[in-house]
C-alpha cells in the first residue's frame, strides 16, 4: 500500500484519546510488554468500499467480540469500544483520502497491549507524552495482487504438528488457546516450515492427530452438501470467517458442522479452504502432496457470503 497520511491511529486507554499520526514517524515505547512479550492482543478487519465511497467492515462486531474476549482470557482491561471504533474510522478516512477514493479493499489492524513493562519509569515516559498503562492502536495493511490471486488460484498446504494434544486448553486455560494475541511467532515459523517444505501454507493438527487450524487461518471442507470445520474447542482461534460461511451456507439450505476431522477426512473431501478474514475463501488444492478436487462454484459461493458479512 502506497505512502499513508495519519494513517495510524494511536490510544491512550486511561485518558480515553485516540490520536492520528503518520505511519513511518510512529515510536513505539521498547518498553511496552508488546514489543518484547507478546503481551497483547489484535484484530484484523477487512474493509471493502463501493462505488459511492462508502466503506463497510466486514464482520464488525464478532470481530470486536472477540477481542473483548481475548482481552479477558489476559487480564487486560476490557477494551473500550468507542475508541476503537473511532481508531479504526479514523484509518479507513486516511487510506480514502490518500487514495482520493481509488481503493476498494485493504484490512485495518487494531491492537492493545497491556502497556510498560514494570521495570520501566513512568515519570520519564510521561514527560515526552507516552502513556504508561495500556495503549491501543489501528493501522491499515494493503492486499498484494498475489493474495487476490490466491482466492481463485488456491494454495498447496501441509500438516505440521502443532505440539499439544486436542481440547488441551478446556484444562490449560494459561495457553491462551483461542484468544488472539500478539504471540504469534509459532505461526510465522510454521508458515515458514511450509513454505521450505515446498508448500504454500501449514495445516495444524494435534498431536492426537485432530485438524486444527492453519497459522492464520481456518479450515473448511466440504462433503456432499455438508460444510465442516473444526470445532474450536480443540484448541484453534474461532474465525469470524468461518462464522460468515457457515451462516450463509445454512442460510442456502446446506447443513454445518463442527467436528472432529483427520487429516484423512481432509484429503477426502469434496472441497476444502482456507478462510481468514483478509484472504476470505482460499481453494485447498493439495493436502501432503495429496490432489483434493477443485470446486469453483463452490468458491464462489464461499466468497459471496463471506462479502455479504
Ligand atoms: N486462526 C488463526 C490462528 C488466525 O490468526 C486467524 C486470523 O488471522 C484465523 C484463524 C481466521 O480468523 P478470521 O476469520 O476471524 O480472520
Amino acid at each position: 500500500m502506497g505512502r499513508m497520511q495519519t494513517a495510524l491511529a494511536l490510544i491512550d486507554i486511561d485518558a480515553g484519546t485516540v490520536t492520528a499520526t503518520h505511519l513511518e514517524s510512529a515510536q513505539f515505547p521498547v518498553e511496552d510488554l508488546a514489543i518484547h512479550r507478546g503481551e497483547g492482543i489484535f484484530e484484523t478487519v477487512l474493509v471493502t468500499v463501493d462505488a459511492t465511497g462508502a466503506a463497510l467492515v466486514h464482520s464488525r462486531e464478532t470481530h470486536f467480540t472477540r477481542f473483548e474476549q481475548s482481552a479477558a482470557m489476559l487480564d487486560l482491561p476490557e477494551p473500550p469500544r468507542e475508541l476503537f471504533e473511532e481508531a479504526v474510522a479514523a484509518v479507513i478516512a486516511a487510506v480514502i483520502g490518500t487514495f482520493d477514493g481509488n481503493v476498494t479493499e485493504f484490512a485495518v489492524r487494531y491492537a492493545m497491549s497491556r502497556g510498560l513493562d514494570s521495570h520501566a519509569d513512568p515519570a520519564a515516559h510521561r514527560t515526552v507524552g507516552i502513556p504508561h498503562g495500556p495503549r491501543g492502536w489501528a493501522f491499515p495493511i494493503g492486499l498484494s495482487d498475489d493474495q487476490r490471486a490466491q482466492r481463485t488460484r488456491g494454495v498447496r498446504v501441509v500438516t505440521l504438528n502443532r505440539g499439544y494434544d486436542a481440547y488441551v486448553g478446556e484444562s490449560a486455560p494459561w495457553l491462551l488457546i483461542g484468544a488472539k494475541t500478539l504471540s504469534y511467532a509459532v505461526n510465522q515459523s510454521a508458515a515458514r516450515h511450509a513454505v521450505a517444505q515446498g508448500a504454500d501454507e501449514a495445516l495444524f493438527v494435534s498431536n492426537d492427530g485432530i485438524v486444527l487450524e492453519g497459522p492464520t487461518s481456518n479450515l473448511v471442507i466440504q462433503r456432499g452438501d455438508t460444510l465442516l470445520t473444526p470445532d474450536p474447542r480443540a484448541g484453534l482461534l474461532h474465525g469470524t470467517t468461518q462464522r460468515a460461511v457457515f451462516a450463509g451456507a445454512a442460510a442456502s439450505g446446506l447443513t454445518v458442522e463442527y467436528a472432529d476431522l483427520t487429516i484423512d477426512d481432509v484429503v477426502e473431501a469434496d472441497a476444502a479452504w482456507l478462510v481468514s478474514s483478509v484472504r476470505t475463501a482460499v481453494p485447498v488444492l493439495e493436502v501432503d502432496g495429496k490432489a483434493l478436487p477443485h470446486a469453483p462454484a463452490s468458491t464462489s459461493r464461499l466468497h459471496e457470503w463471506i462479502r455479504a458479512a
